[in-house]
């Protein structure tokens, strides 16, 4: 049997290699930092990792690893409900909660699973789930899993939502559900508006703040803190994967009894391992930090400011963005592959993106920056940018 299959498969691996769409991987062999060192031993400076603090690679975050190593040992071996729940999984619980001034938390393997695991215990035929149309895949999926009637706006576009919530105003419950913050632009999702139209058609309220999480607002509560709404979302979802120390880890946020209900009957909470002691002590070590200081914060937004300015002084035509993404629009694909390996060349190593991972005719090279990013990394990135895009003639 598997020759057919074989063969189907080589050629849909062709139509992928043919439309340009191949996902090839680079490989690191360093930690994940500002600095990186690929297996070619190419060293190169990181601009596209989703390490907003420069956590990765913290000395504090390993050595919290280090400790519950050795006082908690190394796998769980079991689901949360049989024996998989130790006391730093209730103690970082209790961060998440205090971080985003919440009431309960529960975690997960990954803000994936948090999400598909999200809407189909609290919702159902009767229900209305009005979605942003650029909203993360693991929403997507979360909602195909869930029976609820389905409503999509586009992109922060709120008089679409509204249009939205008054077809949907013959349901049961109505939950609204967006991205903080958006991973391609890195504009913010509007969640002020996003609130009064809750408040005005009786709707719930759930923001993602996987990109916005650490990064967003003076001290980086993510958009509620932004949008000065703390404690107004009802459910919000974010991973331990970006900028809180980039391990593995997701989880979900928000009101009591929608939590509790979740660790009766969420199926990836139910039906997977629970997260190791090493990533769970480095995440309340990170809470921890989080509670102290806004230092990471406040170098990461100096840095995206900066790099902001320097290149649209330069010439650069850069997305407006609240977030740690900067967008340097070159509406090309072609062109925004051959600047990013000319810019690898450099030392730079960021990535370009294009139709389908962006609308036809919006290419660009997504910039992340960091709390890790020292000026001297970001002058020479804005001098390789500025040297490549000269010679490509997009400056
Ligand atoms: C990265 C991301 C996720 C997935 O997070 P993982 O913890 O890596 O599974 C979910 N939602 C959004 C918006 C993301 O950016």
């Amino acid at each position: 049997m598997y020759g057919k299959l074989k063969e189907h498969l080589q050629k849909e691996l062709n139509e992928i290699q043919e439309a340009g769409l191949y996902k090839s991987e680079r490989i690191i062999a360093s930690p994940q930092k500002a600095e990186i060192t690929l297996n070619t031993g190419q060293k190169v400076l990181n601009f596209c990792a989703n390490n907003y603090l420069g956590l990765s690679d913290h000395p504090k975050l390993k050595e919290a690893a280090h400790e519950a190593l050795n006082s908690h040992g190394f796998g769980m071996s079991s689901v949360r409900f049989i024996c998989g729940t130790q006391d730093l999984h209730k103690t970082l619980e209790a961060k998440i909660a205090n971080f985003f001034g919440t009431e309960d938390t529960i975690l997960y393997a990954a803000a994936f699973d948090a999400n598909g695991g999200v809407f189909e215990p609290l919702f159902s035929e009767e229900d209305a789930i009005i979605s942003d149309s650029l909203n993360h895949a693991s929403i997507i999926d979360g909602v195909r899993l869930c029976k609820a009637k389905r409503y999509r706006y586009a992109n922060a576009d709120m008089g679409d939502l509204e249009k939205q919530l008054q077809l949907a105003q013959e349901q049961r419950f109505r939950i609204i559900v967006t991205d903080g913050v958006f991973s391609m632009d890195g504009n913010v999702a509007p969640m002020d508006k996003i609130n009064e139209l809750a408040k005005k058609y009786d709707a719930l309220v759930m923001v993602d703040e996987c990109h916005s999480a650490g990064v967003v607002g003076e001290t980086g509560r993510g958009v509620t803190e932004l949008f000065n709404i703390r404690g107004e979302v009802d459910i919000i979802t974010g991973t331990l994967g970006k900028a809180f120390g980039g391990a593995i880890g997701g989880f979900t946020t928000g009101r009591k009894e929608i939590i509790e209900l979740l660790r009766q009957r969420s199926r990836p909470y139910l039906f997977s391992n629970s997260l190791p002691p090493v990533v769970v002590n480095a995440g309340i070590k990170m809470f921890d930090m989080m509670d102290q200081t806004n230092e990471l914060q406040d170098k990461l937004h100096a840095n995206t400011a900066y790099f902001m300015e320097k290149m649209t002084a330069a010439g650069f035509d850069i997305k407006p963005t609240k977030s740690a993404i900067c967008a340097v629009m070159l509406y090309d694909a072609p062109l925004s592959q051959k600047m990013a390996a000319m810019l690898l060349e450099e030392g730079i190593y960021v990535i370009g993106f294009y139709y389908p991972v962006v609308p036809k005719g919006q290419a660009r090279i997504r910039v992340q920056l960091s709390a890790g990013h020292e000026t001297e990394h970001l002058d020479k990135a804005i001098a390789a940018f500025t040297k490549v895009g000269k010679a490509l003639k997009v400056i």
